[in-house]
């Protein structure tokens, strides 16, 4: 008998691990201070704030000023594209946003509002049939450099699993003169994100994908990119996001992703094996099933298909009631009954959209728990259909 419900779904968040818990609760009780206050309480507050940062900033290869606090991945890449592009255009004109129709609606949105209410121009990328950003199409966005202010391209995609190849691009834009962002919220703690080597200039994450808690995201903003400060109000994270800073949940994600990165190494290959378990018995027990995203280039944890003729929400409930926790693609577009954007951005038409079934493995997934899914889907499928 497995243990469940047998939680597939850490796309969407992930349990903070105990040794992280352990690590961030002394900053609620007895090391409570406001790191901006004179007295010893504030300084034990401000203390480990200055750790915080300076553990995220060596695991990013950047430093400790480059890091700024946020409150999650959507408000890191709001600042990103809100922050970036006004001190741009207001250094230069440039005018134009770039960015690619597969990203998550925390940087979509704010491309759209940011064309619609402040003037700003919007292209995105074409993306091939695995949701892979061709390389050519960068390098003719970027034909007249000076009208651009940002370009965006995520990490890896949350919906399909696909990584970009971030440094390629990150490459071009830097030869260009671009300020280049990447949303790495679902590569936090499984891809390598110095970010020297992807040539980024922005990136953001949030700690609740890698077992960190949720509510706390950070933003690496290169020395010298143009920003705005967005949030004002204060001094805090050197004038460029006010707010006292959340200790508890700042340490928390220091703590979260170091563990993750000790890990990746051992942690990564033992994924992709029960991954690509997954995939195999999904393709070869579930008659009309086939992956989405590339076969290649994808997250070691992450499996997505679209099923024909089944419904994704019968799926995901039937799934639940035999005690597996899944998702159609993206949380925040579930319950929504719309077709996915990522889907049909790579070409997948509304019919078969309508069949999306995500997972995403975990620290705690186990074979048997792919076995199980695996054993139990043929005859879910064939119930909602039918
Ligand atoms: N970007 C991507 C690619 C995501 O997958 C998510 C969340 O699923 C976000 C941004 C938003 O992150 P948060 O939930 O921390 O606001």
């Amino acid at each position: 008998m497995q243990q469940r419900p047998i939680y597939l779904d850490h796309a969407a968040t992930t349990p903070v691990r105990p040794t992280v818990l352990e690590a961030m609760l002394p900053f609620f009780t007895e090391a409570y201070g406001n790191p901006s206050s004179i007295h010893s309480t504030g300084r034990g507050a401000s203390v480990a704030l200055q750790k915080a940062r300076q553990m995220l900033a060596d695991l990013l290869g950047a430093r400790p000023s480059e890091i700024i606090f946020t409150g999650c991945g959507t408000e890191s890449d709001n600042a990103a594209l809100r922050g970036i592009a006004a001190a741009r255009r207001a250094a230069t004109g440039a005018n134009r946003i770039i960015t690619t129709p597969i990203e998550h609606k925390a940087i979509l949105q704010t491309a759209e509002a940011l064309r619609d209410h402040h003037g700003f121009a919007l292209t995105l990328l074409p993306v091939d049939g695995d949701g892979r950003v061709p390389i050519e199409a960068m390098a003719d966005a970027l034909a007249a450099p000076d009208e651009v202010a940002i370009v965006s391209v995520m990490a890896a995609n949350n919906e399909v699993g696909t990584i970009e190849p971030i440094a390629e691009l990150g490459a071009l834009c830097r030869a260009a003169g671009v300020p280049f962002h990447t949303d790495a919220v679902q590569a936090g703690g499984k891809l390598d994100l110095t970010v020297s080597a992807l040539q980024v200039d922005a990136m953001s994450l949030g700690a609740h994908k890698f077992y960190g808690p949720k509510g706390v995201g950070l933003l690496y903003l290169r020395a010298g990119t143009p920003f705005h400060a967005y949030m004002t109000g204060g001094s805090h994270e050197g004038g460029r996001r006010a707010g006292t800073e959340n200790v508890p949940l700042i340490v928390g994600m220091a703590k979260a992703l170091e563990l993750a990165e000790a890990e990746r190494a051992t942690e990564g290959p033992r994924l992709r094996a029960l991954r690509d378990r997954l995939i195999g018995g999904m393709l070869e027990g579930v008659d009309g099933a086939a992956l989405t995203g590339s076969a290649v280039h994808r997250l070691d944890n992450h499996a997505s298909f679209v099923i024909d003729g089944a419904d994704a929400e019968g799926m995901l409930i039937a799934l639940d009631l035999a005690g597996v926790a899944a998702s159609s693609g993206s949380a925040c577009a579930s319950g929504a009954n719309r077709p996915s954007h990522v889907l049909d951005a790579l070409g997948i038409p509304p019919a078969q959209a309508a069949g999306a079934l995500r997972f995403s493995l975990g620290a705690a997934t186990t074979v048997e728990d792919i076995d199980y899914v695996v054993g139990e889907l043929p005859r879910i499928v064939e119930r909602v259909r039918a």
